[in-house]
């Protein structure tokens, strides 16, 4: 394994050049947070970034920062913490799910990070405003710019997000931020089952209040974070009397589904990132974890179509249109991606990610939604401009099959 270690954007390119020239397949990793996701696969040589590291501008009044892309999230957050601002997409980590380390800003990125505010904010995609960084013939280039408002031609920087490092090497990148809500309160209703939870929460993100996190815990994810049963959670931010005024309209508007209780700020935080990091499934380790996107109004049922099959334990966020469900591991050589994708098929459509399984399950299962025939010829055009000699992270995403 041949191992290259830049300290800047020009010994990146020269790095990314030499791979080209050889023709030789290379594997990127920031901080290595999320190495566990993708297909597993033995690249011949490496690209280490981690020492790309540093905020290059942070100016708070305009609302942007910049920052090389190794950049742990926690050292951008505590910056901006520090200012009364955030990432307001909360972007997740993978701490909880592989015992790994802080994720990198240009991972953020190139995983198209979320958290539970998506249904406010967006992702990552939404959020970011440029980049610099090396294509797979070894250039380097530049997209987008440090200003909030700067929409001229395409917008590369947003058709990189996702593409978990099959395209490009990002070396410096640039986000939005926006200000750190005053306070946080989180709105709480007890014991309903998951077909009546998902209804309080539709009706919640359709009532004015500005909902900013939707999320129902069934009993076992509910019990790992405290509560004595299932949960179904509402979250608002603002400042303190905004909070009071739409917690008490929530509260009247969801009273024939339960009682509501009130979580305070400290205890709001601390749930919304376990929720945000899947902490409730993270432990034992050998359990299979799968991402499943699909509408709001089917999630229970999914969900529930997918325990009639395989012993699980599920939990929802996003209105119920994200599940995040444990599988045990003997589900199968494929980790019950048929049934699976099958499931979401005839519930309308969605995405299922294999987010944690062993390597011998990855190496044979694809770990992405594979894509239907027209996006997947648009996917290929895209890496045949942006990596046409197919060196970086050859088959990680599947795409190519
Ligand atoms: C070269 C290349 C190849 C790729 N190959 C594949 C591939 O084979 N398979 C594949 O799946 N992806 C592939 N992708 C990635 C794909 O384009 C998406 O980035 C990926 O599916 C993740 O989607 P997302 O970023 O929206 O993430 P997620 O957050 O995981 O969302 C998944 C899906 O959920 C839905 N969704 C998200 N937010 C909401 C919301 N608020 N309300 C309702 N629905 C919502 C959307 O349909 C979204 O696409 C490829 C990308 C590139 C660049």
């Amino acid at each position: 394994m041949s191992l290259s270690v830049p300290t800047d954007a020009n010994e990146a390119a020269a790095s990314v050049a030499e791979a080209a020239s050889l023709r030789a397949p290379l594997s990127i990793t920031g901080l290595g947070s999320k190495s566990a996701l993708g297909a597993p696969w033995n690249a011949s040589r490496r690209l280490d970034l981690s020492k790309l590291n540093g905020v290059t501008l942070y100016e708070p009044e305009e609302l942007v920062i910049s920052a090389l892309a190794a950049t742990p999230i926690e050292t951008i957050e505590a910056l901006l913490s520090a200012n009364g601002q955030e990432l307001a997409f909360e972007p997740m980590s993978f701490g909880a799910l592989y015992g790994t380390g802080p994720g990198s800003l240009g991972g953020c990125l190139m995983a198209n990070l979320s958290g539970p505010r998506r249904i406010k904010a967006g992702a990552a995609r939404d959020h970011v405003l440029g980049l610099k960084g090396v294509s797979g013939r070894g250039e380097q280039f530049k997209c987008g710019g440090t200003v909030v408002k700067n929409v001229t031609g395409y917008d590369l920087a947003r058709g990189l997000a996702g593409s978990f490092g099959t395209l490009a090497v990002a070396t410096e990148l640039t986000f939005k931020v926006l200000p750190r809500a005053e306070t946080v309160a989180t709105l709480a209703l007890p014991g309903l089952p998951p077909k009546a939870a998902i209804e309080a929460l539709c009706s919640a993100m359709g009532a004015p209040v500005d909902v900013s996190g939707a999320a129902h815990l069934p009993p076992f994810s509910a019990q790992t974070l405290g509560f004595s049963d299932s949960v179904t959670l509402l979250r608002l931010e603002g400042f303190a009397p905004s909070v009071n005024e739409r917690f008490e309209r929530l509260a009247e508007t969801l009273k024939s589904f339960a009682i509501a209780t009130r979580l305070d700020a400290a205890a709001s935080r601390s749930l919304w990132t376990a929720i945000r990091d899947v902490a409730p499934l993270a432990d034992p380790r050998e359990k299979i974890i799968w991402k499943i996107s699909v509408a709001p109004t089917v999630g229970h049922s999914v969900a529930a179509a997918i325990g009639a099959k395989y012993q699980s334990e599920a939990f929802f966020d996003w209105s119920g249109g994200l599940i995040w469900i444990a599988l045990d591991p003997d589900c199968g050589p494929d980790a019950g991606a048929e049934l699976i994708r099958g499931v979401i098929t005839v519930h309308g459509g969605g995405h299922a990610t294999l987010v944690r399984a062993p390597d011998e399950i990855r190496a044979i299962t694809h770990i992405f939604q594979p894509q239907p025939p027209a996006l997947k010829a648009l996917s290929r055009r895209l890496k045949a401009e942006f990596d046409p000699l197919g060196i970086f992270e050859p088959g990680r995403m599947q795409a190519e099959d």
